[in-house]
């Protein structure tokens, strides 16, 4: 089983993790990772050819099938990125420079850092690009992964401490977005003895122990997980009878009649709920899209999102309103939503816009879950209803 350094923040404290998630198949990013990896590509680029991040805006590629473009916004975060790369590798004469470089680090475990400055017989840079806005810090157990990743276990570079950085651009830290930390080797040495390499044999052992709490956030394994449930239940139960309060089991209490300690527990998994309850939200719904069905609950339409049909026509229509350009772009066209609050605000009525603008608006409606007792009308038919029933059956 090969772990990845991303993941140690997470298998350090749930042993159990690495093999549980194994079981749910390869992980599949979702569309903010896939943003990561093309705001990484694009850092990379630039630190390799000593260029401009703004000299690449407009440029698109794809990340697993998805298509993405260096917007200006994205050009500036990572900016801040390549300076601090740019900055480190002067610091010193005659530095070793790594970018993207592969590291297998030990045990089955391996990883990519970002951005590496070496100084032999004195130091070890990571510069560690964060485009996410979960605050990530210097120490974390990924950037000493990296770090741990050049050391091996001869320290061929003879390194005495290692500086530690995290980028981050699109989170506020009261700190900034560049936060560094600079250890001992040793100390570093010391955390790979007492921390890593129990953790691992634990991993690797017959029976890990699973433990839930706030890294179970993006867990692969969170939707199968039955320690997170019960924790969970139980959080919610001793909370309620903290207050006297009796509760049925499988009764949810309301946030309301919590006191602060209680409410203050459940906050600690608050996005570990979030993130559960969207994923079981999702299969439901990719099941009955399917054609599955599920007790109580039917498939209506979803608000529709609207998108103009040809954005050229509708900004030729609009040329000749004598609106000033500037009301009516972002610097890009505006949504169909926000041109009609401009067109109210010049002073047509609300019925008349709608009317002049929609020809050239499609709206696209999602499907959405809800209980059958819901007034709309459903949407879902099964398979079988669609396409009879199934041969054999
Ligand atoms: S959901 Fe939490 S407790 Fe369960 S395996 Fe994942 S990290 Fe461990």
């Amino acid at each position: 089983m090969e772990l990845s350094a991303s993941g140690s923040p997470r298998f350090l404290k749930c042993h159990a993790s690495p093999l549980r998630s194994s079981f749910m198949g390869p992980s599949v990013s979702g569309p903010e990772a896939k943003e990561g990896t093309f705001a990484h590509n694009l850092g990379e680029q630039c630190i390799k050819r000593n260029q401009k991040c703004i000299e690449y805006q407009g440029r698109r590629g794809y990340v697993e099938g998805t298509p993405f473009e260096v917007s200006s916004e994205m050009a500036s975060f990572v900016q801040l990125y390549v300076d601090e790369a740019k900055r480190i590798e002067r610091l010193f004469p005659n530095p070793l420079i790594f970018i993207e470089r592969r590291l297998r680090l030990f045990s089955g475990v391996s990883g990519t850092a970002d951005h590496a400055v070496i100084i032999p017989k004195r130091i070890i840079f990571i510069n560690d690009l964060k485009y996410g806005r979960k605050i990530i810090e210097p120490d974390s157990a990924q950037v000493k992964f990296y770090a741990l990743g050049f050391i091996g276990e001869t320290n061929p570079f003879e390194a005495k401490e290692v500086d530690l950085g995290i980028i981050q651009p699109r989170a506020s830290h009261p700190e900034g977005y560049v936060r560094r930390k600079l250890i001992p080797v040793n100390e570093l040495i010391e955390w790979k003895n007492d921390v890593v390499n129990p953790a691992l044999k634990e991993i690797r052992g017959r029976n890990p122990k699973a433990t839930p709490g706030p890294h179970c956030e993006y867990c692969q394994a969170l939707i199968i997980c039955p320690e997170i449930l019960k924790m969970i239940f139980q959080l919610l139960r001793i909370t309620t009878n903290r207050r006297g309060i009796p509760v049925e089991p499988g009764i949810h209490p309301k946030p309301s009649i919590l006191d602060n300690e209680s409410l203050g527990e459940l906050m600690r998994i608050e996005a570990v709920i979030r993130n559960l309850s969207a994923e079981i939200y999702k299969v439901a719904l990719d099941r009955f899209k399917a054609g599955n069905r599920l007790d109580g609950f039917k498939m209506v339409q979803g608000r529709g999102t609207k998108s103009w049909k040809d954005p050229k026509s509708i900004e030729e229509v609009l040329s000749q309103m004598n609106l000033a350009d500037s009301i009516l772009t972002d610097p890009e066209l505006k949504s169909p939503a926000k041109i009609l609050e401009v067109l109210k605000r010049s002073g047509i009525d609300g019925k008349t816009a709608v009317k002049f603008l929609s020809p050239h608006i499609n709206i696209f409606h999602g499907r959405k879950l809800v209980p059958v007792e819901d007034k709309r009308p459903a949407q879902n038919k099964s398979a079988e209803e669609l396409f009879g029933p199934a041969k054999g059956s």
